[in-house]
C-alpha cells in the first residue's frame, strides 16, 4: 500500500474549498472504500487537475466599464480531453466550478465517454445584461481561456444561462484567433455551424429514458404515473413534455418564480406556448393552482424530477417528500442528509452523474461528428443516446443490487472505479 503524505495545507482554506466542493468530496469519500482505489490515486483525483481564474474587463452598452469574474476548472484529463458547460450566474465561484467538475469526471466515465470532467462560467448577473454586452463577455472569456481549451484539450458546452448562441460566439471567437473554423471546439452550438440535431432536448430526454429504464427494472408502468417537475428550462421542460408523450401525467410544474399545479394533470403545449408567447414566469399563469418551490417538492406524486438547481432536498424538507420516486436532472439537487433520509425512507433517487448524462452523451456525439465532418440524423443519435443510457443504467442498477449500495453510491463508485483504472494503468506522472 502506498503512503499518503498530506501537504501541510491547514493554514489557509484551498480555494475551491467551498461548501459545494465538500459535497462532492465527502460523496467521493464515502463511494472510495468500494471503489477499492490505490491510495496515491484516490489521492490524486482528490484535486482538480487546474483551475484557471481570469477577469473579464466589458464595456457596457451604457459606456461604462465594469469587469466580471472569470472560472474554467479541469478536474481530470486521464481519459481524454474534459468537459463541461459555463453558467453565467451571480453565484459561480471557484469551488462552484471544481464541484461540478468532479462530478462531470465521473458523469464522463459512468458513461464510457472519452473524456473528463471540467466547468466553467463568469460571475455576472445575464438577466441584467443586454444581448451586446453578453456577447462581448462571452468573446472575451474565450480569448482568455484559449491557453486551456481546446478540441484535444477542453470542450465548453451550455450551462445556466448560457445557450447556442453563447457557444457560437465562442465558436468563432476561437476560430478567428486560429485562422479557421474549429466547429469541434465548443459542443451545444447551433446546427448550421455543426451543431446536433438532438442536443437541445437530450439531457431531459435522457432524464425520461432513465425513469423509463427505472420502471421497467421496478415492474411498473411510467404511463398513468402522476409526476412533478421543478424547474420549467432546458431539462425540466423537455422532461415534462416527454413524460406526457409516455402517458404519464404531469400534475406540477415550477420555475424561478413558484409552481403551477392542476390535480388532473397540467395541459403543458398550452402552458408552454403561454410561457413563450408572454416570455412571463408560471406565476402569473392563471389556468392553474400555485404554489411556491418549497411546497411543490411535497406534493404527493409517483415521480419528482429536479430540473432547477443544486441543494433542493435537504434535511429539513427530505422527512416530508410524499414521491415514489426521485429523479435528478439537475446537478446536486439533494444533500447529502436528505439522500440518507431518503435511503431510510426507501425512496430511490435516480442520480445526477446518471439521470442527466443524456447532455454530455450528445454533446460527445456532436464532437465527434464535428471531427469526422459526418452527420446523424435525430432518429439515429436518439437510439445510440438510448442504448448508452440503457447500458450505464443496467450496469449501475445490478451493482447497486449485487452490493446493497444506493443508486448512486453505486453510480459514483463505477464512474470512480472508471477513472481510476486508467490512472492506475497510465501511473501518475513524472
Ligand atoms: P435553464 O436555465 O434552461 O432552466 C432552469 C430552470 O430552473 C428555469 O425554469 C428556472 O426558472 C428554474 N429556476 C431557477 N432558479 C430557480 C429556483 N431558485 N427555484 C426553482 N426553479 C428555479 O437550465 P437547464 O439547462 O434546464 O439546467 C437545469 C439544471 O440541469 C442545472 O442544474 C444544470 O446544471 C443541469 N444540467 C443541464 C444540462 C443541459 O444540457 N442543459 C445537462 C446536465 C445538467
Amino acid at each position: 500500500m502506498t503512503e499518503i503524505e498530506h501537504a501541510s495545507l491547514e493554514q489557509a482554506p484551498l480555494e475551491w474549498d467551498t461548501q459545494l466542493f465538500r459535497t462532492a468530496l465527502a460523496q467521493y469519500e464515502q463511494a472510495l472504500p468500494d471503489a477499492e482505489v490505490e491510495d496515491a490515486v484516490a489521492e490524486r483525483l482528490r484535486f482538480p487537475e487546474r483551475a484557471m481564474i481570469a477577469s473579464v474587463p466589458v464595456r457596457l452598452d451604457s459606456g461604462k466599464w465594469t469587469v466580471f469574474p472569470a472560472y474554467r476548472v479541469q478536474h481530470s484529463s486521464v481519459l481524454g480531453p474534459t468537459k463541461g458547460g459555463i453558467r453565467y450566474d451571480p453565484h459561480v465561484s471557484l469551488g462552484e466550478c471544481a464541484a461540478l467538475a468532479m462530478w462531470m469526471t465521473w458523469k464522463c466515465a459512468l458513461l464510457r465517454l472519452p473524456y473528463g470532467g471540467a466547468k466553467g462560467g463568469v460571475r455576472c448577473n445575464p438577466r441584467e445584461l443586454s444581448t451586446d454586452e453578453l456577447q462581448r463577455v462571452t468573446r472575451r472569456y474565450t480569448s482568455e481561456m484559449m491557453p486551456v481549451i481546446g478540441p484535444q484539450e477542453d470542450i465548453p458546452a451550455p450551462d445556466m444561462a448560457t445557450d447556442e448562441q453563447t457557444m457560437a460566439w465562442m465558436m468563432d471567437t476561437y476560430s478567428m484567433q486560429k485562422g479557421y473554423a474549429v466547429p469541434e471546439i465548443v459542443t451545444g452550438k447551433p446546427i448550421s455551424i455543426g451543431g446536433s440535431v438532438f442536443r437541445s432536448e437530450a439531457t431531459g430526454a435522457g432524464v425520461v429514458m432513465v425513469i423509463e429504464r427505472a420502471c421497467e427494472r421496478l415492474d411498473t408502468p411510467l404511463a398513468g404515473k402522476d409526476c412533478v417537475v421543478q424547474g420549467f428550462g432546458k431539462v425540466g421542460g423537455t422532461a415534462a413534455l416527454d413524460l406526457v408523450a409516455r402517458g404519464a401525467r404531469v400534475l406540477a410544474v415550477s420555475d424561478v418564480s413558484g409552481a403551477v399545479y392542476r390535480p388532473d394533470g397540467l395541459d403543458l403545449d398550452a402552458l408552454g406556448t403561454w410561457v413563450s408567447t408572454h416570455r412571463h414566469h408560471l406565476n402569473e399563469y392563471s389556468e392553474a393552482e400555485h404554489f411556491s418551490n418549497e411546497e411543490m417538492l411535497e406534493l404527493p406524486c409517483d415521480i419528482l424530477v429536479l430540473a432547477a438547481l443544486e441543494e433542493q432536498l435537504t434535511a429539513h424538507n427530505a422527512p416530508r417528500i410524499q414521491a415514489g420516486m426521485v429523479a435528478e436532472g439537475a446537478n446536486g439537487p439533494t444533500t447529502l442528509e436528505a439522500d440518507e433520509v431518503l435511503a431510510e425512507r426507501g425512496i430511490p433517487v435516480l442520480p445526477d452523474i446518471l439521470t442527466n448524462a443524456g447532455g454530455v452523451t450528445v454533446s460527445y456525439f456532436e464532437w465527434v461528428q464535428d471531427l469526422g465532418r459526418i452527420f446523424w440524423n435525430r432518429g439515429e443519435i436518439r437510439n445510440r443516446l438510448r442504448e448508452k443510457l440503457a447500458d450505464a443504467f443496467d450496469r449501475v442498477w445490478s451493482f447497486s443490487e449485487n452490493r446493497s449500495l444506493t443508486l448512486r453510491r453505486a453510480a459514483l463508485v463505477s464512474g470512480i472505479r472508471e477513472v481510476a483504472a486508467a490512472l492506475g494503468a497510465r501511473g501518475i506522472y513524472p
